[in-house]
């Protein structure tokens, strides 16, 4: 097995195996080949992950916000100089092309921890002057906390997750996708060796059922989950039982609006990342590209043309643009979602056809009218839906009928056109003239049902700490009896 950790989680400092749990099994994308078998977690795992965490928070809570920091940007720089063994593990667990990867994925992990590691040593409370009195607020820690991650991007997620709540005095219980359980271990290793403490960062493995034990867990201050919106209602529900603070990172049906006066070259390039990279499994991909419709043919025909151009093939080759889906439900899903497509009368201009094993080409529909299947629900694979447009107004009232809010994008050189049109965009982030590009420095979430709350940027500080209000009585008490 190319891809076999030292055993299937990683709890207080040590991999611990406990092979009673059901079997977990990871497979290569590309091949279907097992790369790793583990076990999901049993009862007794997922407690003393929750028991090391408790243990071991109150300490790290105590340390100086800059030493946490030091050992954080330690992680950052182990996790840069490994950034090629780590890609590799990636795209064997994932399927995503090792030429995303090495830029896109341990990269983006060890960016979260560089910026929360500086973060930390700057986090202060206010002093409230009132008077004779005062008061102060303190900003704490939430305790321990419980990650939920997704199968698209595993380390990031595992690690935008991880470094604001270990840079804040958190600790942190992770449950990565079942379907990709790899690269967290990768990251406690790296913590670790950074000179993390024993029982701050713990992994464990397993499906829907481990993580609903961490969420339902007394011991638990508060839950962030990257996944799709029905996991996500479950997920707040059972968080609102205890009364958990939450984060839900959850799926979107973005919209990118390309305006006739728009770089054309720019918008399809982006298009095409907003839809393709990643095999189509990203989040925030603009999925509903509403084009100008003055300039939808030379859209449209610069868009088939570099589509046609796009290398698929083996992840771990370099030269390989797009590789496969992450399972074979996926692939089912997505081909599913093609037909429907089809069915509702949308014009099949590009791809559209399984490719073997998990993968599906990258497929183009155009004439897609925002009522058919393909551009209400999110497809997660690489299919992108062309929707013409006439007017302003009309294209802003389309791109918000839908229930999702994760993001949208707009194609303009109108300099004025674009904030206005921004301005009334319902989604967590919004990009001009760019799409898909998400530095950690920048807030990160979804509105309506695409989620609560922030990842990256100031804004996590909000979501990994709470703030502790001190009153100071300076004289005698004015009691009237
Ligand atoms: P899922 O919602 O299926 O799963 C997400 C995670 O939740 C998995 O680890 C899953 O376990 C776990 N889970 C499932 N049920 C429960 C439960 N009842 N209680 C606790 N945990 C549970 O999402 P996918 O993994 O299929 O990922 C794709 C989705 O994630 C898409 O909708 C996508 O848009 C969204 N996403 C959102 C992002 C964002 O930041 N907004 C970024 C990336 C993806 P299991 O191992 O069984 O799957």
């Amino acid at each position: 097995m190319r891809a076999q950790p030292k055993a299937s989680h990683f709890i207080n400092g040590a991999y611990v195996e406990d092979a009673a749990g059901a079997a977990l099994h990871s497979h290569y994308p590309a091949t279907g080949e097992v790369i790793a078998k583990l076990h999901s977690a049993t009862p007794a795992i997922i407690d003393s992950a929750l028991q090391a965490a408790a243990a071991a928070q109150a300490d790290w809570a105590a340390r100086p916000p800059v030493e946490r920091g030091r050992i954080l940007h330690r992680a950052a720089q182990i996790m840069r100089d490994r950034n090629r063994a780590l890609s590799e593990l990636e795209t064997l667990d994932t399927g995503k092309p090792l030429q995303e990867t090495l830029v896109a994925d341990p990269a983006s992990g060890a960016d979260a921890l560089e910026y929360f590691a500086g973060f930390a040593p700057t986090v202060t409370g206010q002093t409230i002057p009132l008077g004779r009195d005062m008061a102060y607020t303190l900003r704490e820690p939430l305790g321990v906390c419980a990650g939920i991650g997704a199968w698209n991007y595993p380390i990031q997620i595992a690690a935008w997750k991880a470094a604001p709540a270990l840079a804040f005095g958190n600790a942190l219980v992770f449950k990565p996708s079942e379907v990709t359980p790899l690269s967290a271990l990768a990251l406690a290793d790296i913590l670790t060796e950074a000179g993390l403490p024993a029982g701050l960062f713990n992994v464990v493995q397993g499906a829907g059922d481990v993580g609903a034990s961490l969420v339902g867990d007394p011991r638990v201050a508060k839950v962030s989950l990257t996944g799709s919106v029905p996991t996500g209602r479950k997920v707040y529900a059972q968080a609102a039982e205890g009364i958990r603070a939450v984060t839900m990172e959850l799926g979107g049906k973005s919209p990118l609006i390309v305006f006739d006066d728009a770089d054309l070259d720019n918008a399809v390039g982006a298009a095409m990342l907003g839809n393709f990279y990643s095999a189509g499994q990203i989040c925030t991909n603009g999925t509903r590209v509403f084009v100008a419709r003055s300039v939808l043919e030379p859209f449209l025909e610069r868009l088939i043309a570099r589509t046609g151009r796009i290398v698929m093939g083996d992840p771990l080759d370099e030269a390989t643009q797009m590789g496969p889906l992450v399972s074979a439900a996926q692939a089912e899903k997505v081909m599913g979602y093609i037909a429907r497509g089809v069915a509702e009368g949308a014009r099949l201009v590009c791809g559209g056809k399984a490719a073997g094993g998990w993968f599906v080409e990258p497929t183009v529909f155009a004439d897609v009218t925002d009522d058919m299947t393909i551009a209400r629900e999110e497809i997660f694979g690489p299919v992108m839906s062309v929707l013409a447009f006439d007017s302003e107004d009309e294209v802003i009232a389309r791109a918000n009928a839908t229930d999702y809010g994760l993001a949208a994008g707009l194609f303009t050189r109108d300099l004025t056109r674009a904030h206005r049109v921004v301005a009334r965009l319902q989604a967590g982030t919004c990009w001009i003239n760019a799409y898909n590009l998400t530095p950690v420095e920048m807030p990160f979430g979804g509105v309506k049902a695409s989620g609560v709350g922030r990842e990256n940027g100031h804004a996590a500080l909000e979501h990994y700490t709470r703030v502790k209000s001190v009153y100071l009585g300076m004289g005698d008490v004015d009691a009237p009896y």
